[in-house]
């Protein structure tokens, strides 16, 4: 996604309390900025209505968030996650400062950011969960390395996530999905779920939260496949 360049874009991100200016302050330290929040989920775990009691909290990010409907959405209905979304393009982000500045929430931050630098924001298994909605497809093959399902990708993603940590990836795009399956296969990933039409999947659509794309390809009749992906790691 790429829109006319917005004027004022990155002085619009230079005054948002939700934009983390210099990624690498995240890194080993977003728990503090969560607590800083004013949320008390630092502290001794705390239960939530009808919930397993949370011995710390979470860390979900998105990576290429577009404008941001999907995390704005996740972050009300699970106010004990913290949540990070990265995009590349300060023209897409403004969007979902809009719809923050809007809609305030505490456990959201932004970062302008390239999925490349993932291993400079966060540190070594401290992301619990990682977010691929729609990812460009790059269709031609010698774009293959830039696909974010791809392995040059998944080596990244194994280094910051948790040792239970996931992988979900939705698409309506069924060449890029077989791609992501046969390059997670590749290189040891394990399928803890997988549909083609998550939208008729009674099961994995439960709790479904739409993107921007999704609400767009699934109104055009488009299916859309998701899978939840795994490593398994040495105790
Ligand atoms: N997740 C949103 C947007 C999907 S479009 C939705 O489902 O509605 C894909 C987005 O990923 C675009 O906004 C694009 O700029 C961003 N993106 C692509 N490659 C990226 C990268 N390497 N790092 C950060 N963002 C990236």
């Amino acid at each position: 996604m790429r829109l006319r360049n917005i004027p004022g874009a990155e002085e619009i991100l230079n005054a948002s309390e939700y934009v983390v200016k210099d990624p690498a302050t995240l890194r080993g330290a977003w728990r503090s900025l969560f607590a800083a929040q004013g949320d008390t989920a630092t502290g001794p775990a705390r239960k939530t209505d009808g919930a397993e009691p949370l011995e710390r909290p979470q860390l979900h990010i998105e990576i290429g968030m577009g404008k941001g409907g999907f995390i704005h959405r996740m972050s009300a209905l699970h106010p004990d996650v913290m949540y990070v979304g990265l995009e590349q393009y300060s023209s897409v982000l403004v969007k979902a400062i809009s719809k923050l500045t809007a809609d305030p929430r505490d456990n959201v931050k932004l970062i302008c950011g390239d999925a490349k630098t993932l291993a400079e924001i966060f540190a070594p298994g401290e992301v619990d969960r990682i977010y691929l909605n729609f990812s460009d497809p790059w269709p031609k093959a010698r774009h293959a390395k830039r696909r974010l399902p791809g392995r040059t990708f998944l080596a990244l993603y194994d280094r910051v996530l948790s040792p239970d940590g996931r992988l979900e990836f939705k698409t309506d795009n069924r060449e890029l999905f077989d791609f992501a399956l046969e390059e997670a296969a590749a290189v040891g990933w394990q399928t803890e779920a997988l549909t083609y039409d998550l939208h008729r999947d009674e099961a994995l659509c439960l709790g479904n939260v739409m993107t921007e794309y999704e609400e767009k390809f699934s109104r055009k009749g488009n299916p859309i496949c998701k899978y939840i992906i795994y490593r398994n790691v040495e105790p």
